[in-house]
């Protein structure tokens, strides 16, 4: 049976990190929408400057054009027989959207709590070149090299402290009815995101093992 999976999360409980771990498990495609968005503006593709400014800023692209998207990256072959959506969807608008394009969907929470957050946000870079995320000491101000193609690792713009508390208002004002919604389904999966990133992988495997 297809795998229909979606992570929902604030931003810095660990969804990447999850996500690359159960998309290597299951043979699906990771759909980052924020890994898209972020390429398209690196490659200054008419979408990328539309959205630079937006997600600079912290705020979220609009539904419409979020949702378009995804519906075009899930009809592509690589998803038909399941995928991970990371990032998507944010709002009870776009939960809909996805309602429509596919059933069963199995969701799976990971939470986190806003100083955790703060924490680890503060210590996260993107290289510049390849796009990879990954995590600094914490108070490391000069930048070291991205291990694997060697291009510079930078903060993201919307990791600045002031954004990031943006953010995690956004999330906050959002993420409620969207976890009511899933909740009250039976794929509904929730995981601490607090613990190890090991525990939590190993907490969601056994969850959705358990259901398929
Ligand atoms: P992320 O990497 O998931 O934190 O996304 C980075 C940024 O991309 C967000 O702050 C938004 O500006 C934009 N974005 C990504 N996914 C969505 C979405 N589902 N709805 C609206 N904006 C999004």
């Amino acid at each position: 049976m297809s795998l229909h999976l979606v992570l929902i999360g604030p931003p810095g409980s660990g969804k990447g990190t999850q996500a690359v771990r159960l998309a290597r498990r299951y043979s699906i495609p990771h759909i980052s929408t924020g890994d898209i968005l972020r390429q398209a503006v690196r490659d200054e593709t008419p979408l990328g400057r539309q959205v630079a400014a937006i997600m600079a800023s912290g705020a979220l692209v609009g539904d419409d054009l979020i949702s378009s998207l995804v519906e075009e990256r899930l009809a592509r072959r690589d998803a038909a027989q399941g995928f991970l959506l990371d990032g998507f969807p944010r709002t009870e608008a776009q939960a809909q959207v996805l309602d429509g394009l596919r059933r069963h969907l199995l969701v799976v929470h990971i939470s986190a709590s806003d100083d955790e957050i703060v924490r680890r946000l503060g210590s996260r870079r993107i290289c510049k070149s390849c796009g990879l995320t990954q995590s600094v000491p914490e108070n490391d101000l000069y930048s070291e090299d991205c291990p694997y193609c060697g291009g510079s690792l930078i903060r993201r713009e919307d990791d600045e402290p002031e954004t990031v508390r943006k953010r995690l208002t956004t999330y906050a004002a959002l993420a409620g009815p969207l976890i009511a919604l899933y909740s009250s389904r039976p794929g509904y999966i929730a995981v601490d995101g607090l613990e190890a990133p090991d525990k939590v992988t190993a907490a969601i495997f056994a969850a959705l093992d358990a259901r398929r």
